[in-house]
């Protein structure tokens, strides 16, 4: 029993790298509201750990994402939880069927967006069956921890992060989310990188790429 609680734990922190550098840092501010630029090394990373999680397609995220921040609260937004239900937006209960091209525009034209898209399915299938080779351990650690605190963590910060038809500050989300919990802030600025002095993500993404873009422009203007 004890030894699945450890599984359970690593499960939990391995989530968190997922969250953290996967979802928050790669498609949430890098991908959807383009903040800054990264390898396309690091875009394929970011599409293979998001495959990890109930995120499903990459290009349809980001297509709701934007589509959510031009219509939040209203009929509208996919996922507004005054209008569809608190409930349903945590269990993911929602769909974007019709993304207006205008949304995805600059995204069609990544092809590593569109082989995600295509094959997010069989690539986490083909993942999920060499993890269950490996051990049930490993299974439930990378494979099954990861997609259960995916689903219902990015299910909770669209249900939470909006309340009585306006966004706000829920702490809690950050647990399971990598600082998207100031998602007030967030929505008054979408371009805005560090949201909070606890926004872990935008603490990364300061110090990893924005920091270092700018001490490579300084380099190349010397
Ligand atoms: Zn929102
Ligand atoms: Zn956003």
């Amino acid at each position: 029993m004890a030894e699945v609680f450890w599984y359970v734990f690593f499960g939990f922190l391995w989530y968190q790298v997922i969250a953290t550098f996967g979802i928050s840092i790669g498609l949430h501010r890098h991908f959807a509201h383009k903040q800054f630029e990264v390898s396309k090394l690091y875009e394929i990373v970011i599409l293979f750990l998001i495959t990890l999680t109930g995120a499903r397609s990459p290009l349809g995220w980001i297509g709701a994402h934007r589509i959510h921040h031009a219509n939040a609260d209203t009929e509208n937004d996919p996922h507004s939880p005054d209008i569809k239900g608190f409930w349903n937006i945590v269990f993911n209960r929602w769909t974007c069927k019709n993304i207006p091209r205008k949304y995805i525009r600059d995204a069609i034209k990544n092809p590593r967006i569109i082989f995600f898209h295509r094959y997010w399915k069989h690539i986490h299938l083909t993942v999920a069956i060499i993890s269950l080779f490996i051990g049930l351990n490993f299974f439930v650690a990378f494979i099954v921890v990861p997609f259960i605190l995916g689903f219902f963590g990015y299910g909770f910060f669209n249900a939470a992060g909006h309340k009585d038809y306006k966004p706000r500050t829920n702490f809690w989300i950050n647990i399971l989310s990598a600082g998207e919990g100031f998602h007030d802030v967030h929505h008054r600025n979408p371009n805005q990188v560090r949201l909070h002095k606890y926004d872990m993500s935008g603490y990364i993404v300061e110090k990893l790429f924005l920091e270092r873009s700018i001490n490579e422009n300084a380099f190349q203007k010397e």
